[in-house]
């Protein structure tokens, strides 16, 4: 049913590549979308050889389904070039041949954003690999697109740095891919978001051109931000090839506790005070509900829960220290016995050593993969003011199951962001692919609904994709929409970029 209702609302907006478009393209010649593909494909393969070129079904098969494994699509072939100079020849290439270009790193896009459609290239980052600088003096590393995000941790950590941004796909997502949805993760409470960590960008826009922009100047005042536009522009404005990001020191020692609680509102009260006691040295505060935990404990195998007391709801902590500062485990100890003082914990444990807090955060990090085999849920990625967030979980909950026949909520993630997973889960003796499907999208509207009603996001870090896309465009402030559009007209005039992700086309 998802499938059938993105193919007519593709077809309906003329995916970009409908013949008007592209008879109005800006690419110096007339194109028709019938313009045979043969002589293109030839030419690919001549660019790029056999390592950086395929049409083989089974070479392109792991590359076509999303990670949730609710789309798959299809592409004349998979492009996998190995410098900047061959991606700009390769958009060249497809702009004359009238050929869409999907860029991909990991595919571990929650959205399904990477997923090719029918008249369209694959074009993979992989290969794209190298780390061109690390330097502790600036603090600076240029990575190029293809980067496995554990893969630049090690390498900052090194030269004594840390790359500040990490989540549970890191031994797969790429730095392209993560610029490109402005990924979040576990440690934006302090660092920020991929944004926060940009200095500069390369990058190959839909004419071909290479803008090279990789300084790693942290003042520019040249006007609009590109590398900041590509970012979360999910691959719809250009081809990101390589950027430069911002590394800080590493931490002397870690602290990571798991603490139980009663409820999301003693939760919130526990960061605050943190904070206020902490300072800074908190970097990440992970909500987990016991059902979260339980699916981990059932799916991913060698694990074990962490309190015996099995409380309601947990959090995830982790506090660092320089070189020098007091020890990060007997200042959160401190700070945890104040909290149990005052009610607002009711029970915890300090990881002793680097193995154990690597076991924590192990748990955090599979939720979404033991909640991908259990079976699926109607996923939110959603973000409301941080003092409506417990409101919103104790109301929400009980009017979905209310509205839809016992339906409960699994609701997990960066609580000092005001950002939850927030997912559906069928009622008992429903079979689950099917109540999935037929409920996808009420139950998304129905959410999203709430969502908007705070003021909040339906999405806080996944990006739109190709999933979100018809309720981005049912929410959407008309303004956003409007701006949108007129960004992507003015880079990508002929649609060439990544259709039918992100950006709704207008429909009259
Ligand atoms: C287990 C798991 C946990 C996750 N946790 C988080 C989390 O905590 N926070 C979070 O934000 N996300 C999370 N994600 C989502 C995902 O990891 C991120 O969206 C990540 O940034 C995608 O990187 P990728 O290399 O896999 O990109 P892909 O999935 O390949 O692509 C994502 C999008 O970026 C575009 N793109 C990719 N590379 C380029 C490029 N070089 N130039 C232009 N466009 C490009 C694609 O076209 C697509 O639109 C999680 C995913 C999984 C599977």
């Amino acid at each position: 049913m998802y499938a059938h209702r993105f193919a007519l609302e593709t077809a309906m907006a003329g995916y970009g590549f409908g013949f008007e478009r592209v008879m109005n393209c800006a690419i110096g010649e007339v194109m028709s979308i019938t313009k045979p593909i043969a002589p293109l494909l030839a030419e690919l393969e001549d660019l790029l050889g056999p390592v950086g070129f395929t049409t083989d079904p089974h070479d392109l098969a792991p590359w076509l389904t999303d990670w949730r494994e609710r789309i798959t699509g299809s592409a004349l072939a998979l492009v996998s070039p190995a410098t900047v100079e061959q991606v700009s020849a390769v958009v060249k290439l497809a702009a004359a041949y009238a050929v869409a270009i999907v860029p991909q790193g990991g595919n571990t896009s929650m959205v399904a954003g990477a997923v090719p459609h029918g008249r369209a290239l694959l074009l993979s980052l992989r290969r794209m690999r190298a780390i061109r600088r690390l330097s502790p003096e600036d603090n600076v590393t240029i990575c190029e697109a293809g980067v496995i995000l554990s893969d630049l941790h090690d390498a900052a950590a090194a030269i004594d740095r840390r790359f500040p941004l990490s989540l549970g796909a890191k031994g797969s997502a790429t730095i392209g891919g993560l610029i490109s949805t402005n990924a979040g993760g576990t440690q934006v409470l302090r660092f920020g978001n991929m944004r926060a960590q940009l200095l500069g960008i390369e990058a190959v826009l839909p004419d071909g051109q290479i803008f090279s922009g990789l300084a790693g100047l942290r003042k520019d005042n040249r006007g609009y931000d590109l590398a900041q536009l590509l970012a979360g522009a999910e691959g719809t404005l250009g081809v990101v090839t390589a950027a430069a990001l911002r590394l800080v020191p590493a931490f002397a020692a870690r602290s990571v506790a798991w603490v139980g609680l009663d409820s999301p509102e003693h939760a919130l009260s526990l960061l605050r005070m943190l904070e206020q006691q902490l300072g800074d040295a908190v970097e990440g505060f992970e909500l987990v509900p016991d059902s979260a935990l339980q699916l981990v404990l059932k799916h991913i195998p060698g694990q074990r829960a962490p309190l015996a007391s099995q409380p309601a709801w947990n959090v995830l902590i982790e506090t660092t220290a320089p070189a020098g500062a007091p020890d990060p485990n007997e200042r959160l100890e401190a700070a945890l016995a104040t909290a149990f003082e005052q009610g607002l914990v009711s029970d915890a444990t300090l990881a002793a050593n680097e193995a154990q807090a690597t076991a924590l955060w192990t748990l955090r990090e599979n939720i979404s993969e033991a909640e991908r085999q259990q079976g699926g849920s109607v996923k939110h990625d959603i973000s409301v003011p941080i003092s409506q967030i417990a409101t919103f979980m104790a109301e929400t909950g009980p009017a979905l199951a209310g509205h839809f026949g016992g339906a409960s909520v699994i609701s997990f993630g960066h609580l000092g962001d005001g950002n939850l997973h927030y997912n559906v889960l069928p009622p008992e003796g429903v079979v689950a692919k099917q109540w999935l499907d037929s409920h996808w999208d009420v139950v998304n509207r129905f959410v999203h609904d709430r969502v908007s009603a705070c003021g909040g996001s339906l999405s806080a870090e996944h990006g739109i994709g190709e999933m979100k896309l018809a309720e981005f465009a049912r929410t959407a402030d008309p303004a956003r929409l409007a701006a949108l559009r007129a960004i992507k007209a003015a880079l990508d005039p002929t649609g060439m970029m990544n259709p039918g992700k992100l950006v709704p086309l207008a429909l009259n």
